[in-house]
């Protein structure tokens, strides 16, 4: 069973955990080094970004997030998740920082006013088996990918919500919360392969 873990300091950790364990993952919240030493792989759940940022450098896991995803270390990071994987960001509050590694650049709370959230249906590349439902909270946008990143999923507008590079995966909406397992899947076949 592959060893995984959801960034446990502010966030929607326990959706991450139980969808993870359904899909037969040996799954555990991660706040410590020696946790994410422990693990074979990594979730970025959803919440505020800037306020996991801020924990992660009191907690002291900025370093070692960040070599991990260097190492290469599978990580899957939804909402906040993914903007704290972003290379860049726009709309940062209070000096927020990101681990970084994913060749993008995330806009912050893209969607104002009446569509802050909203819910709706995405072709994803590479999947099978129909559109994903997804659920947007507050959500980033991708606004724009480097060489490294590939787009895999955008709005009927073209606006892009999920990428791909390599070990990491990145979505602006919350699978976890929808009930759609493929993102959870793809994340652990990263995982499984790596070991
Ligand atoms: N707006 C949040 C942020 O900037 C993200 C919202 C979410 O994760 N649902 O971190």
């Amino acid at each position: 069973r592959p060893r995984v873990g959801v960034l446990a300091l502010q966030g929607d950790v326990r959706e991450h955990l139980a969808m993870l364990a359904r899909l037969g993952a040996d799954a555990a919240p991660v706040r410590r080094p020696d946790e994410l030493a422990g693990v074979d792989g990594l979730v970025l759940p959803g919440g505020e970004s800037s306020v996991i940022d801020k924990l992660a450098r009191a907690f002291g896991m900025q370093h070692p997030i960040r070599s991990a995803i260097a190492d290469g270390m599978p990580v899957y990071g939804t909402c906040a998740g993914l903007i704290l994987l972003a290379d860049r960001i726009t709309g940062a509050i209070d000096g927020q920082e990101t681990f970084g590694g994913l060749d993008a650049v995330v806009a912050r709370n893209a969607f104002g006013g009446q569509t802050e959230s909203f819910e709706t249906d995405l072709e994803i590349d590479g999947f099978v088996g129909g559109p994903v439902h997804a659920a947007f909270i507050r959500a980033p946008i991708v606004s724009s990918v480097g060489e490294r990143a590939k787009a895999i999923g955008a709005l009927p507008d073209g606006r892009i919500v999920a990428v791909e590079q390599g070990n990491l995966l990145g979505t602006a909406f919350h699978p976890e919360v929808s009930g759609e397992t493929r993102f959870h899947e793809r994340f652990l076949a990263k995982v499984r392969a790596r070991r």
